[in-house]
């Protein structure tokens, strides 16, 4: 059986070094806001690009301290516009919702999946605060259009860079370090994963880095002092040496995801399934990778039966989710048609050439 993502085997690429760094943490006796979170920030702060990187709970919690801390700068407040992509997974959509703010759906190109640029200045009005891109599969979704909206108009460029951490631009630099501020997940499956919850926030801004520092910490600006209604959404010693190791592995375990991935992309040729729009080299870190096919769920049966498994991202749009019935009336074909014909295939750091290759066999033969 090939699996769609062995966590035991992607944990066993760095031993013994994980084992040795949770080791340290758990000899050390200081498990929270410690030497290996101040670590951690800065190595992954340079590692992005930016002048601050503050840990937390996890990637949704993120985002959404992202967006209250512009709330309590008074950037932003509850009923302001936030454009979100429609194709997405929920945590994007939430971290607006939970802070009062409106998520406003814009369709994905058909071809890239991501963010349609030409479909955005349309949905910019008064209330519109921010774009929140997502470079969702791991391929980056910036554009210099996006860029110059954002500019033109005085919006925030939130990323959520939760399935493409050590992606690039052309111009060489990382997602994350693109726009206001960049939320990431370090849930066990992302790129870069932890031995459980975790997350980031990203950006070259004092003050919001200051401010979702706090948030995170029950809204605590020193010892005792509570400036915020905030929460406890920490980053726990033990996670932040996991990931510190696991950083510096980075760019080599997805230059192995982007091996499986040229390895389906040149080997593919059923004319049945159709591969995304390539996007060269730096710009895609293959957190998925997506297939679109008519006869999606006879594919993912036919694999089944090979001995390979698949998953779907993501069968029902946010807004065709129970919790969002306020938008299930909206008309998002083009999201829609991929909830209904995209199939992920197997990829990580720790899948070999002869498993890609089994994979492409049944595909070709499907
Ligand atoms: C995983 C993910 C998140 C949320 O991350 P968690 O750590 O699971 O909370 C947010 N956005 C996207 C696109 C994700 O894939």
């Amino acid at each position: 059986m090939i699996p769609f993502l062995s966590l035991k085997d992607v944990t066993a690429l760095h031993e013994p070094l994980i084992t040795e760094a949770v080791s340290r943490v758990v000899n050390s006796g200081w498990y929270l806001q410690g030497q290996e979170n101040e670590r951690f920030e800065a190595d992954y702060a340079a590692y992005i690009g930016t002048s601050h990187a503050v840990g937390c709970a996890n990637g949704l919690d993120a985002l959404i301290w992202i967006f209250r801390a512009y709330i309590e700068m008074g950037e932003m407040a509850p009923g302001d516009e936030v454009i979100v992509p429609a194709n997405t997974f929920i945590a994007t959509v939430m971290a607006i919702t939970e802070n009062g703010l409106v998520p406003v759906f814009v369709e994905p190109r058909r071809d890239t999946l991501e963010i349609d640029g030409d479909l955005i200045e349309a949905r910019i009005n008064s209330r519109t605060k921010a774009v929140c891109i997502v470079h969702l599969y791991g391929r980056n979704a910036y554009t210099e259009q996006i860029g110059r909206i954002c500019k033109e108009y005085g919006l925030k460029l939130i990323e959520d860079n939760a399935q493409a951490h050590g992606c690039r631009t052309a111009d060489g630099r990382r997602t994350g370090s693109l726009g206001d501020a960049a939320g990431h997940s370090f849930y066990p499956g992302k790129n870069l994963g932890a031995l459980g919850d975790a997350g980031a926030v990203t950006t070259n801004d004092a003050s919001l880095a200051e401010t979702v520092r706090s948030l995170a910490n029950y809204g605590s600006t020193r010892k005792y002092i509570f400036k915020y209604c905030g929460r406890n959404s920490r980053l726990d010693e033990i996670q932040a040496a996991v990931l510190d190791v696991k950083l510096s592995f980075l760019d080599e375990d997805n230059d192995r995801r982007r091996n499986i991935a040229h390895y389906y992309n040149t080997h593919i040729n059923n004319p049945a399934v159709t591969l995304p729009a390539l996007l060269p080299d730096p710009q895609n870190v293959y957190h998925l990778y997506p297939v679109l096919c008519e006869r999606r769920d006879a594919l993912a049966e036919h694999l089944k039966t090979a001995g390979i498994a698949s998953l779907i991202h993501y069968p029902v749009p946010p807004h065709k989710q129970e919790c969002y019935s306020e938008y299930s009336g909206l008309s998002l074909p083009v999201t829609e048609y991929i909830a209904a014909h995209e199939l992920s295939l197997p990829i990580g750091p720790a899948i070999s050439i002869e498993e890609a290759a089994q994979v492409v066999e049944a595909i070709n033969a499907f």
